[in-house]
């Protein structure tokens, strides 16, 4: 088996090589930032039951909206509090190196945009904790001051306040379609790609995890950085078990300046 060292050198060869970089990101590239993911120990699925959180149930479930509502105001607070760590650093050197044609984030924590990625240049597919909507009249409310409201009135359920439909943060959730465009873009990102970047996530939840299975069918090279293996680790040009806020600093460094 290569080594670390071996195998970052392969990697920063190959990001080298690449100028159409599709970087693909879940939760584990915010776990160093403070952020828990859903799967490993201590995450929030340790915490929480997640088949409390399918969409059906939170919208026809008072209780469980509840529930809901407290594990969101709770895990708002942690994101909102996180700053980006150097593996999110890292992608914006990839960034100004011209070198990134795309960041598909299955995050909601925005640390991507907070690393000082463009806006253009980043697709949230299961949307962002930042803001939040009513499911009935669309209105949409700040995330901040929705908390606010929450703190202040003691609210379990919150409603709104110009036709008290129920409100959701601006998240996917398990049961709810990825918006379409979104979708449509990281495919044809993934088709164009020469190389993808996964770098922590489990790659389970679908259909996120078809995007880099569809750069390797349009032929990309694939680079995986995660703690744990996933189904496409056999598939992959470099794999890494590691921390990506060592080993994507050092992949990356190495690649534009070494
Ligand atoms: P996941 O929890 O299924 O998998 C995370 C993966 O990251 C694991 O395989 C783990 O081995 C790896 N990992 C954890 N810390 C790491 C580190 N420091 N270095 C390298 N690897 C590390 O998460 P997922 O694949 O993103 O999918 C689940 C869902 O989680 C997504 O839909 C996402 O919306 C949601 N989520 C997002 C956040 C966030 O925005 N930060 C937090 C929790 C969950």
């Amino acid at each position: 088996m290569e080594d670390t060292k071996a195998l970052i050198e392969k990697g920063a060869e190959l990001i080298k090589s690449s100028s159409k970089i599709l970087v693909f990101t879940g939760a584990g590239i915010s776990t160093e930032s403070g952020i828990p993911d859903f799967r490993s120990p201590g995450g929030l699925w340790s915490k929480y039951d997640p088949s409390d959180f399918y969409f059906q149930k939170i919208i026809s479930d008072p209780d469980i909206r509840k529930k809901y509502w407290k594990m969101s105001s709770e895990t708002y607070r942690v994101m909102k509090a996180a700053k980006p760590n150097p593996a999110h650093k890292a992608i914006k050197k990839l960034e100004e190196a011209g070198k990134l044609l795309a960041i598909v984030t299955q995050n909601i924590d925005r640390l991507h945009h907070r690393a000082g990625n463009s806006e253009e240049k980043i697709i949230e597919i299961h949307g962002t904790a930042f803001s939040a909507s009513c499911l009935s009249c669309g209105k949409k409310f700040d995330r901040d001051e929705l908390e606010e409201r929450i703190l202040k009135e003691n609210l379990e359920d919150p409603r709104c306040d110009s036709c008290g439909g129920i409100i959701k943060p601006d998240t996917v959730s398990f049961g709810q379609p990825i918006p379409q465009e979104k979708l449509e873009a990281s495919f044809r990102f993934a088709s164009i790609c020469d190389l993808c970047l996964v770098l922590g996530s489990s790659l389970v939840v679908y259909p996120a995890a078809s995007i880099p299975e569809r750069a390797l069918d349009s032929g990309s090279k694939l680079i995986i950085i995660n703690r744990d293996p996933t189904h496409l680790d056999k598939m992959a040009d470099v794999v890494i078990h590691g921390s990506l806020s060592k080993i994507l600093p050092e992949m990356v460094h190495l690649a534009l300046e070494g």
